[in-house]
């Protein structure tokens, strides 16, 4: 148990990483001392970006804050927090239809380990709509992501998605 730094995890598939996520990572590195950003694997999506490649995006945008690392999680949720002696799991929320998900999730981690709180971060009001899902769908149809996500994203996204 770390007695000293006030850990938090932020867990997502961050497949890629948008701006959505970029701003509650950000808001969580100014609550806490350190920041885990935990690359899951989630069990029924299948992924655009391999963890290596998801890692490289998010490692050149949160650079600039010192109180960030990056990790991949390869197991339970809970078994981690409690490994690293996080206090908190941060999860961002965008609407009423993230809530019913989220609040099963917070409470089956709380039971799996009860010394870490979910912590809840409303979405910003010009991110309430972003979803990597909801970017992706768009640039495969040639739409402009550039407001979504940020540039090596928006590359990688090119390469990969965009119908030719
Ligand atoms: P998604 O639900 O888009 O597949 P992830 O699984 O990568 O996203 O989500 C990781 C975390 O980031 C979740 O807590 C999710 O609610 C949060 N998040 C994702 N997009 C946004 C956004 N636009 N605004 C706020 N939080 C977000």
């Amino acid at each position: 148990m770390n007695d000293l730094k006030r850990i938090a995890v932020c867990p997502g598939s961050f497949d890629p990483i948008t701006y959505g996520h970029l701003d509650i990572i950000k808001r969580a590195s100014q609550i806490f001392d350190e920041v885990v950003i935990l690359i899951s694997v989630n069990a029924v999506k299948t992924p655009s970006f391999t963890e290596a490649e998801r890692m490289m995006m998010i490692k050149e945008n949160t650079n600039e804050f010192d109180n960030v690392v990056i990790d991949v999680l390869d197991g339970l949720l809970a078994d981690y927090v409690k490994k690293i002696g996080a206090i908190a799991i941060v999860k961002g929320l965008r609407a009423v239809s993230d809530f019913e998900y989220e609040f099963q999730m917070a409470l089956a981690n709380k039971k799996l380990y009860n010394g870490a709180e979910t912590v809840f971060l409303t979405a910003s009001s010009e991110n309430m709509y972003l979803s990597s899902s909801v970017v992706k769908q768009i640039a495969y149809f040639g739409g402009d992501i550039s407001h979504f996500v940020p540039n090596n994203v928006l590359e990688f996204i090119r390469k990969r998605l965009v119908k030719e």
